[in-house]
């Protein structure tokens, strides 16, 4: 009887998580079973990806075209569709209807093998009407707390299940290393070891311990790899990047989210050192898939293979592409318009040019994602298992993300907390906007629709009319984003006459990829002219910065009292700015990239030491305009508390290869009010045959503290965290003295 329950209680258990609980063996025996079936036709057909607006009706946005459907499922076999929205972000019960229309296609085929669906749900399921959308990913950063970003993931892949999508085309793993590039936001921002934990917890979170669970999706990482560090800092423009850089910093933010689990890649649009990573078989098959053992799916970005001939110039045709960039390692193309792919593949493999055990690779990869998925079981979801979607556990989840995100950068004489009494104006472009809270990939590509998607979330102004009442706060937008409008300015600097402070909020339109591209780092002069319109007035100024990407503000900072960075924190973001704006929760977000102050210096915080070279290492007889001094260091934020660091210890002063050092530091809330922190623990090489980096991030943890409370924070550090990549592109440690920072605590030891 105790057995027959147990096993009960099991199959429970079992089809309670999810629809499978296929085995890693029985996985792999469904799947070169059915290889072994198919066609070379089906095989080539499971490697091409669709866009869904292929398969339109004329005129008809949104609804489908049987015909067209069926000549993509049943003449080309195709493997995946690729989400664009069109006409906007349906509902789950439309979701339901688009993916139950291809699924039945899908059905009809010789060998039924199910479509992928593959969508950007990169900040929350943020393609769907009704779900819950977090701050973008360098907000989630700005948390400092890996817990914040694996719960966001897990309502993401809850809420993207519930739309009967299996696939999210994120993380992006992305080292952004040009602050102009307009997908910045979308990354986790300038420190590698930052963006590898956080990269794992968001896989952890989509994935889960069971991928075919209907309540976790396949995650992809992207964009394999150097793509964020085009020498503009114009999208999809050349980087140059050293291997042993990339080895030493790109590549540990994917190895950490393989060894996560991660089951896809979608690979780099750009070019490092002259080769397109599509056309590099060096960086796919040698380093990703042979050298890392990434057993996923390797997917092209959009159109990427087309690219290799009419913009890279690599390849003098699509026939040419596509034969480089298969043998290259992909596995999967984002054609996404034609059958151009699938055609001259088809050509390449019969004539001989393409081995079949390429083919055979990529269509297992693919197979084994689809079986993982449950998608043979089923790739409709029954909208009663997801009793949770867009529910106020979930909103809860995404302010708390955007509270922790939300960083305060300067808060001159404690201007902040504003008291609720006080009339303030609020002015500013973003100050009355749900578009430029949530940025691109919001409803549509650019994000242009969240004002209608989201029209019952707040806005700045609205979340500071419900904090302190209508009648406390004068609102004008004082700017337009670009363009210059004196008479506004002239408006708000009058209304600013009748109050106490003022709250300004600037930043940047919605955007992403290429239509983000700019050519001044500088915040729009239509701005700054405000601002220092404002300044005059010697009433204090809270800037509010909403935006993807630091845009410099040296022209007036000094005259602002407080500046606060919210980042582009979504659609719970102006609550959580209201309730940090008045006291009602403090700040604990920490910057996750440097703020250039100028255009022309834009250190990273782990530069090297000819990069910040203190006064008195210049020679005396020359003054000297000083390289480093962002405007605001990478980490820094600020809270209405204060912390006291002490008593850092270390258990040993000299450490081995196979010993681990035992670091202590206590932390004690030594302000009036209750407060998080995320403390970081930095690492110096003091000498290194590889120049070494003033210093770098190894370990943080967040805690919360009540005013007057103590803990103990410890931190585990061994041989591997001394490890640069050296000229022969090995990971290698040397012997000799490293620092340990925290705060402005530090100890040194002895690696021998
Ligand atoms: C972007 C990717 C995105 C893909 C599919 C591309 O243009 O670079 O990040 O996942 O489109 O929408």
């Amino acid at each position: 009887m105790k057995q027959k329950n147990g096993l009960l209680l099991i199959f429970c258990i079992l089809s309670l998580c999810g629809w499978s609980q296929n085995t890693k063996p029985e996985i792999d025996k469904k799947v070169s079973e059915l290889l072994s079936k198919m066609s070379v036709e089906e095989k080539i057909g499971q490697m091409t990806q669709i866009t869904v607006t292929n398969f339109e009706a004329k005129g008809k946005p949104g609804e489908f075209d049987p015909t067209k459907l069926s000549e993509a499922i049943q003449k080309y076999h195709i493997g995946s569709v690729l989400n664009v929205p069109n006409p906007g972000a349906p509902t789950i019960q439309k979701w339901n209807d688009v993916i139950t229309t291809i699924a039945n296609e899908a059905n009809k085929s010789r060998l039924k093998i199910p479509v992928l669906y593959g969508i950007d749900a990169v900040h929350g399921s943020s393609y769907t009407a009704g779900a819950t959308l977090f701050p973008q990913q360098i907000g989630m950063a700005a948390t400092f707390n890996t817990a914040i970003v694996k719960k966001g993931a897990e309502v993401t892949a809850y809420e993207t299940r519930a739309s009967s999508i299996p696939w999210v085309f994120s993380p992006d793993l992305d080292l952004p290393r040009n602050p102009a590039w307009s997908r910045l936001w979308e990354s986790f921002g300038e420190d590698v070891y930052l963006s590898a934990q956080m990269g794992e917890a968001m896989v952890k979170g989509f994935e889960g311990n069971d991928v075919g669970s209907k309540y976790n999706v396949a995650s992809c990482m992207k964009h394999y790899i150097g793509y964020g560090s085009t020498t503009t800092g114009k999208d999809r423009t050349p980087s140059i990047i050293p291997e042993r850089v990339l080895r030493q910093f790109d590549l540990t933010i994917y190895q950490a989210a393989i060894k996560a689990g991660a089951k896809s890649v979608m690979i780099s649009s750009g070019e490092i050192n002259g080769t397109p990573i599509h056309a590099s078989k060096y960086l796919i098959t040698d380093v990703l898939k042979n050298e890392l053992s990434f057993q996923g799916v390797v997917v092209t970005d959009w159109k990427d293979i087309i690219y290799l001939y009419t913009r890279h110039k690599v390849a003098e045709n699509n026939r040419e592409a596509v034969k480089l960039s298969v043998l290259a390692g992909i596995d999967m193309s984002m054609v996404p318009e034609d059958y151009t792919f699938y055609d001259d593949l088809l050509d390449l493999v019969n004539k001989g040019e393409v081995p079949m055990s390429r083919i055979d690779d990529a269509v297992t990869r693919i197979l084994r994602m689809k079986f993982e998925l449950s998608l043979f079981q089923t790739t409709v979801a029954n909208l009663n298992d997801y009793p949770k979607f867009g529910s106020q556990e979930f909103i809860d989840v995404a302010y708390n993300a955007a509270a922790e995100s939300i960083t305060l950068l300067k808060n001159n004489n404690t201007v902040l907390p504003l008291n609720k009494n006080e009339k303030i104006l609020l002015t500013g472009p973003t100050a009355n906007s749900m578009k430029y809270l949530n940025g691109g990939w919001s409803y549509n590509w650019q994000g242009e629709n969240s004002d209608t998607y989201a029209a019952d979330k707040m806005t700045i102004l609205e979340a500071l009319q419900s904090k302190i009442g209508k009648e406390n706060v004068l609102f004008t937008p004082g700017a337009d984003l670009t363009k210059f409008d004196d008479a506004e300015i002239a408006k708000a600097v009058q209304m600013a006459k009748g109050v106490s402070k003022i709250i300004l909020c600037l930043g940047e339109k919605n955007y992403t990829e290429t239509p983000g591209d700019i050519s001044n780092l500088f915040i729009a002069a239509s701005q700054s002219k405000l601002a220092l319109a404002l300044s005059k007035l010697n009433i204090p100024i809270v800037l509010v910065l909403n935006e993807g990407r630091p845009r410099l503000i040296s022209d007036f900072e000094e005259n602002m009292s407080a500046v606060v960075q919210c980042y582009l924190p979504g659609n719970e973001g102006a609550r959580a700015l209201a309730d940090i704006l008045y006291g009602d929760v403090n700040p604990s977000g920490r910057l996750p990239y440097n703020y250039p102050r100028y255009p022309n210096s834009l250190e990273k915080y782990n530069r090297k030491y000819t990069e910040s070279l203190g006064d008195e290492e210049q020679n005396n007889d020359a003054t000297y305009e000083k390289s480093y001094s962002p405007q605001f260091e990478f980490g820094t934020g600020l809270s209405y508390t204060t912390f006291a660091y002490s008593n850092l210890k270390i258990d040993k002063t000299e450490i081995s290869n196979s010993e681990d050092l035992q670091v202590s530091v206590d932390v004690k809330n030594t302000g009036k009010v209750a407060g998080k922190v995320s403390v970081l623990l930095y690492l110096s090489d003091k000498v290194a045959s590889i120049t070494p980096e003033v210093k770098a991030l190894k370990r943080f943890d967040k805690i919360n503290l009540a005013s007057g409370e103590s803990k103990t924070v410890i931190f585990t550090l061994n041989q591997k965290d001394l490890q640069f990549v050296n000229n022969d592109l090995k990971w290698i440690s040397e012997k000799g003295m490293f620092k340990i920072q925290i705060d402005s605590l530090s100890k040194e030891f002895m690696f021998r």
